[in-house]
């Protein structure tokens, strides 16, 4: 019998194909910009990597904290935090981040 070596050949450039493509995967996941991680859209600022708007949003939540801790007294973060999402006259950004960040609190720094 004649062996077919064409047929294993095949299998390799296959399995070639594969390791390639999944380190452009990983190329392509390192060279991708960051993305906001509350609305999904791009962002090119460094640290969080939160887009614009709501990097300023962040911005006004975190002096908002200072101000209300002092009204409120013994105020925790995620009570802040809730406080925020209920309260009248609070930007749909900054609710959409006090969301975000009382879902993910270790994203407060
Ligand atoms: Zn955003």
């Amino acid at each position: 019998m004649i062996s077919k070596p064409e047929k294993s050949s095949r299998k390799e450039k296959a399995r070639i194909l594969i390791s390639k493509n999944s380190r452009a995967v990983d190329l392509a996941r390192e060279a991708f910009p960051m993305t906001c991680p509350v609305c999904n859209s791009e962002s090119e600022l460094a640290g969080p990597g939160y887009c614009p708007a709501h990097q300023r949003a962040f911005e006004n939540i975190r002096q908002a904290v200072e101000k209300w801790t002092l009204a409120y007294g013994n105020l925790t973060l995620p009570d802040f935090l809730q406080r925020v999402e209920k309260a009248p006259g609070i930007g749909p950004k900054a609710k959409e981040i006090a969301r975000f960040l009382f879902e993910n609190p270790s994203r407060w720094k």
